[in-house]
Parts: structure tokens; C-alpha cells; sequence
């Protein structure tokens, strides 16, 4: 390597250890960990980190970070075609089951809720999932800077204050989560205090006057340029054409025309929304120009739903309001995002598998139990590192007794048997594994699309950079990532009650994979390519260039200031629901409802994508829709 790269690679702090350097010294101090810890998964003892799924923090999700390199290649062998006969050298393991789950993330554990509450416990029901935990996309990152524990979500983040006395509201109680508006942070230290946000999407909706817009190269600015408040400032200054500043400007003030909204799920109005894009929706109710759409816009705006608002349905957009309407409070944040909700239903299912009480913080700080979560003692089992291939009644649908579940395990594929099957995984794996779907369902699974997203959280010393500037929270248009802000953590397991800043943070981008103009499917296969096929390496990199072009003039420095900074690559990561996916095209019924309408056989479908809107309420409602759809066939026996 050339001395230039090499100076330029140390200034970027990429022979920095913590972040990538160390993660083989990691693994191997976790592997001796590993070896003698009585609660170590055994999928634990398999995993190598590697140079793709670079270093995943410390504690209980430290091998669990996004979809890693062991993940991907157990789901590719499916989508290779391994699988497409009945797979050879089975084990037996003689196991029956009242219900198999598939998939552990918020829906599958809530699908295992319903049903041990509902079949009651004498019905034994196993959770298979693929990662080295439970969760799904409701998993935390956790890293020690400077003494200081740090926790970051990996995905699945926010969540609202319910009505009272609702399902969801009755259902999180029900599991210990008694704190529907939490407690965060104070402002700490000497430095007079701007505001901070709750949660990663606070700021870049709000924009207050502690809020700043980055242009650079892509807007002939080299060195770039900051904006601080780009709304109160009316875009005054911002290097763009005066035509995208009036559409920016009206953008911002709302709709030009009176809007009516939809009032409930299904009507006029939503069916309307669901007939065009999202883009020509608000061309049309902004009175903007496509160009600026997609220059600044997208994918930020639909980023709820994966992809810009050019292959999006309109009702995208109306679909939160509409199908889960909530009281008009602040959206609330744990540290680790919706994780602590899989926790506490965790510890609701196998009290053992969480050490110390069951409580919200309790869950939040204890260590997983590994070992207790697959006891053959429990009417609960939770199986990790299993990735299930084939699902199939064994006979005709209509009659069978039992659905045979096959999975691989550590290179060994097993078979139990279920009486009933809840698919909780998500459409991209449903589709392929469940063997004797009809063909309604595989047409109907046909038209769910998904793109990948990748969370990076990178834990900064301090974040005096951005207060300098006078921020808290920004906005940029090229490069790694959309936005970012600082927030006060929730006081729940958070081991310091103030912030500063000169406190450790850890600021996540969330980067979307959009190619605005191409047809849907394309633009989620080019995503994963391209998430695919970049090393850690390549995207620590573009995360250090991208902070030090941004930042460097108010004095970060990524070699010192950056401690630590891990990936969280989800290749299916976000439905993206196209125009016609809520209510159906020329009158035939929208796919999602041919899935929900009735159980096929023994087998029913859960998670969150079947609502068409990604959030954890969806994954419990469509879990418990499930459940309800195949107990009498578990009761009757
Ligand atoms: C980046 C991001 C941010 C989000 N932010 C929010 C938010 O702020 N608030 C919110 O409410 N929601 C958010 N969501 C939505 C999130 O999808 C839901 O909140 C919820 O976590 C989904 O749970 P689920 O069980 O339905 O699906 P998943 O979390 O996808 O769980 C499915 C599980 O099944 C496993 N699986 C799939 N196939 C197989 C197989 N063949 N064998 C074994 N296991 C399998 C998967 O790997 C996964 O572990 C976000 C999603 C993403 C991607």
C-alpha cells in the first residue's frame, strides 16, 4: 500500500482497535469466555467473526449483530436450491410439539405466548430461529467506551404510549412493561444545554434551530458546507437551484391543497392513496417537482417502508395513522430499542432464561441464560441457530395430523413433528420453505417485496463536534447514510442519568438502499447485492470519510474520537408495500389478506410484514391472529 493511503487510512483510525482491528482478539477472549461459561449457546462456540460481519460489540448480543456472514450463508443454501428435495441424512429427534414457531422475533414469541396462554401449559410448543439469539430485528448492540456502557438498537427502535386498556396496551402489561412514558437522561455537565432527541427519527422530522443540513460535493461544495437551521434560515445560503428551495419551502410548510385524510382502514380515500405512488402523491399535494423528490426527499421520506416514495403505495404513508392509530404523546425509546420487549416475553415464556426479577429493568440488565432456553422440562422451548428448510403437512393439508418441520443446525439437519406451525419468519423465506403451499399463497407471497437496510452504530467519545457547531442532530444528502441525532437514553439499565457533551454516545445512520426510477423488485435485489458485497472494511471506511468530511472542520478527529463501530446488515429488512398492496388491484383481494384470511391446513402466517407496516404491535396482532386460526385443531387432539 502506498505511504499516502496508509497516513490517510491512520488518520481515519482504520488500524484503530476496538472497531475492526481487534474483532479476531475479540472472538477468541469470547470463545475462552464461551468455554467456560455454563450459559453459552452452543450456535455461540460456531461463530467466527469474520471480515463481513466485523466486530459485534460486547454482552449478550455481541455474535448477534444484523444478519451475519454464518446467517447468510445457512439462509443461502435455501435460496441456492439445496433444499429443493427432501433433504438426506435426516436425525429423528422423536420430538412432537402442539405448535412449532418459526422465526423468534417479536412475532414468533408473541405467536408462543398467545399460545401457551390460550392451549395452556400442558401443550409444549419450540420456537426455532436462525440467529445466535432471539429477537429478530429487535435486537440491541452494546459497547464499553471509556468505562461506559453504551446500548444502541440494531433495528426495530421507537414505540408509542398506547390507549389505555387497548390490546397492545393490555398485552404489555401483561409481560411487565409498566412504564409506558419513560424517564430519560438530564443534561449534565457545564455547557448550557440544546435540545437532544428520544429517538432516531425525532430530529429529522422536527428540525429545530439546533439542526443542520450538510452539503457537499454533490452540490460543488469541497469542502462542504453546513446549514445550521435550514428552516429557520428558509434555506437561506443552501448551494442549491432557487426552484429547489421553493419546493423544499412549500414541502415544508404542508400540503398545498386541503388534504383529506383517511379516517379508518379500507376507505374511500385509502383506497384512492393506494391506487398511485407515494411520489405522485406528494408532487401532487405539495406541488413539487419529481427531481426534488428524489434528490432530497428519498428515501427518507417512505423510509418507514424500505425504499423512496417512488414504488411505494401512497397509503404507505397513512397506514400508521390509520391501521393503529395512538394518543398524541412522544414516541418512546429503550436504550436497545424494541429489544427489551423480546426480553420481557422471553422471560414471561422461560423465567429461567433471564436471571433476576422480571422486570423491565431487570431484563434489560441480567444475562441470557443460553442453556435454559431449550429445556425439555419447559412447556416453552426456544431453539437458536436453527434455520428451518422445509415445512410440510405430512399427508393432505386437509387432513393431515401433523406438519413435519426440518432444520439445520450446526451442519446437521433434524426433523420434529408439529401439530400446528405458526410461519412467523417473514415472506422471503416463507415462500420458499413452506413445500406444499398452494398457489394462491405463493402468488400472494409473490407480491411481497422487501429491501435490506443496514443500522451502523457508531459509538463516538464525546460528541463536542456537533455541539461546536451548535447540533445536535443533522441531515445529509450524498455519501453513507441520510441523518443522524444525539439522544438521551432512557433511564432503564443506562448506566450514566445524565448527558453532556462531553458524554460517549453512539450515533446510528440508518442507511437505505433506494434507486429511485427502478421497478421495485429490482431496486431490493440491487440492496442486497450491494450490501452483500461490501466488506466491513469497505463500509467502515465510508462511515470515517463521511464523518471526517462533515465534521473535521469543527475538530473530530475519527482516529480519537471514534471508539467503536458495529454493522447491522438486514437483508430483508423493510416490506415495501407497492401501489395496490393494502386493498388489491381490479377488485381480487389484496395479497396480505389471502394469507390472513384462514389457516392453510395446520399451518398459519404470522409477522409483521402481513400488515404491510413494519412495527412491533403488527408482528404481536398478526401473531395472535395466527394462533387463534389453528387452536382448535391443537385442542381437538
Ligand atoms: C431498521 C428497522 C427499523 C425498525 N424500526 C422500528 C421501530 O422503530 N418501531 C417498530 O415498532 N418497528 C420497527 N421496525 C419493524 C420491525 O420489523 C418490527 O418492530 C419487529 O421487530 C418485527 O418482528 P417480526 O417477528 O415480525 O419479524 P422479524 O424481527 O424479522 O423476526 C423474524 C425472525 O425469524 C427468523 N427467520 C426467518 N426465516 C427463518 C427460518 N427459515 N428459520 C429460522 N428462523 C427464521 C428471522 O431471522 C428473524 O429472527 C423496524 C425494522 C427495521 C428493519
Amino acid at each position: 500500500m502506498p505511504d499516502d493511503f496508509r497516513k490517510h487510512d491512520r488518520a481515519l483510525g482504520l488500524d484503530q482497535p476496538i472497531s475492526r482491528r481487534d474483532f479476531l482478539n475479540s472472538t477468541l477472549l469470547a470463545s475462552g469466555a464461551v468455554l467456560i461459561s455454563s450459559s453459552a449457546s452452543p450456535f455461540q462456540l460456531m461463530a467466527e467473526q469474520d471480515d463481513w460481519t466485523g466486530y459485534g460489540g460486547v454482552g449478550d448480543y455481541a455474535r448477534s449483530n444484523g444478519n451475519t456472514l454464518e446467517i447468510l450463508t445457512a439462509g443461502h443454501r435455501i435460496r441456492d436450491g439445496e433444499f429443493e428435495t427432501f433433504p438426506k441424512n435426516l436425525i429423528e429427534t422423536g420430538e412432537t410439539y402442539d405448535c412449532v414457531i418459526v422465526g423468534g422475533g417479536i412475532s414468533g414469541l408473541a405467536a408462543a405466548l398467545f399460545f401457551q396462554r390460550q392451549a395452556g401449559k400442558a401443550k409444549k410448543c419450540l420456537v426455532l430461529d436462525n440467529h445466535p439469539i432471539f429477537g429478530g430485528e429487535a435486537k440491541r448492540n452494546e459497547f464499553i467506551v471509556d468505562g461506559q456502557r453504551l446500548v444502541a438498537h440494531q433495528g426495530s427502535a421507537i414505540f408509542q404510549v398506547q390507549y389505555p386498556h387497548s390490546f397492545i396496551a393490555r398485552f404489555y402489561e401483561s409481560i411487565g412493561m409498566n412504564m409506558p412514558t419513560l424517564q430519560y437522561q438530564r443534561w449534565g455537565g457545564k455547557s448550557p444545554e440544546i435540545p437532544l432527541a428520544h429517538t432516531p427519527y425525532e430530529l429529522v422530522d422536527s428540525a429545530p434551530a439546533t439542526y443542520g443540513f450538510y452539503f457537499g460535493s454533490k452540490f460543488g461544495q469541497k469542502p462542504g458546507m453546513w446549514l445550521v437551521d435550514p428552516w429557520g434560515k428558509k434555506l437561506e445560503g443552501a448551494p442549491i437551484s432557487a426552484a429547489q428551495k421553493a419546493d423544499l419551502l412549500k414541502w415544508r410548510s404542508g400540503p398545498a391543497i386541503p388534504q383529506r385524510k383517511p379516517e379508518y382502514e379500507g376507505d374511500e380515500i385509502s383506497r384512492q392513496l393506494d391506487a398511485i405512488t407515494l411520489e405522485d402523491h406528494i408532487m401532487q399535494v405539495y406541488g413539487i417537482s419529481r427531481e426534488t423528490v428524489r434528490t432530497f426527499l428519498s428515501p427518507v421520506e417512505g423510509g418507514g417502508s424500505g425504499l423512496g416514495p417512488d414504488v411505494l403505495s401512497a397509503y404507505a404513508d397513512y397506514a400508521f395513522e390509520t391501521l393503529r392509530p395512538v394518543p398524541d404523546t412522544e414516541d418512546q425509546m429503550f436504550p436497545g430499542g424494541n429489544t427489551e420487549f423480546a426480553r420481557l416475553m422471553v422471560k414471561a415464556l422461560i423465567p429461567e432464561a433471564i436471571a433476576g426479577p422480571a422486570t423491565l429493568e431487570g431484563v434489560c440488565k441480567s444475562k441470557v441464560e443460553f442453556d435454559a432456553l431449550d429445556q425439555p422440562s419447559s412447556a416453552v422451548r426456544i431453539r437458536l441457530g436453527s434455520t428451518v428448510v422445509w415445512v410440510e403437512h405430512n399427508g393432505d393439508p386437509e387432513k393431515a395430523d401433523a406438519v413435519s418441520v426440518i432444520y439445520t443446525c450446526a451442519g446437521k439437519t433434524y426433523r420434529v413433528k408439529a401439530r400446528s406451525v405458526v410461519m412467523a419468519g417473514g415472506c422471503w423465506t416463507t415462500k420458499h420453505i413452506v413445500r406444499d403451499l398452494p398457489s394462491s399463497h405463493r402468488d400472494a407471497y409473490e407480491q411481497f417485496y422487501r429491501s435490506p437496510c443496514m443500522i451502523a452504530n457508531v459509538a463516538v467519545r464525546n460528541w463536542r463536534f456537533l455541539y461546536k457547531m451548535g447540533i445536535s442532530g443533522c441531515r445529509w444528502f450524498e455519501g453513507i447514510g441520510n441523518y443522524m441525532d444525539v439522544r438521551r437514553q432512557a433511564l432503564v439499565g443506562t448506566s450514566s442519568a445524565t448527558i453532556g457533551p462531553d458524554s460517549p454516545v453512539v450515533l446510528t445512520l440508518k442507511v437505505l438502499y433506494s434507486y429511485p426510477g427502478l421497478a421495485i423488485a429490482e431496486q431490493g435485489s440491487r440492496g442486497r447485492e450491494e450490501i452483500l458485497n461490501t466488506p466491513f472494511r469497505d463500509y467502515e471506511r465510508q462511515i470515517r470519510e463521511q464523518f471526517t468530511d462533515m465534521f473535521s472542520g469543527a475538530g473530530f478527529e475519527a482516529r480519537r474520537d471514534i471508539a467503536g463501530i458495529i454493522l447491522n446488515r438486514w437483508g430483508h429488512a423493510y416490506l415495501n408495500p407497492q401501489p395496490g398492496f393494502f386493498f388489491g388491484v381490479n377488485g381480487k383481494p389484496a395479497p396480505r389478506e389471502i394469507l390472513r384470511s384462514a389457516a392453510f391446513g395446520r399451518i398459519a402466517f404470522a409477522n409483521t410484514d402481513l400488515a404491510g407496516m413494519m412495527d412491533h404491535r403488527c408482528s404481536i396482532l398478526e401473531a395472535h391472529r395466527a394462533v387463534g386460526q389453528l387452536l382448535d385443531q391443537v385442542l381437538e387432539n
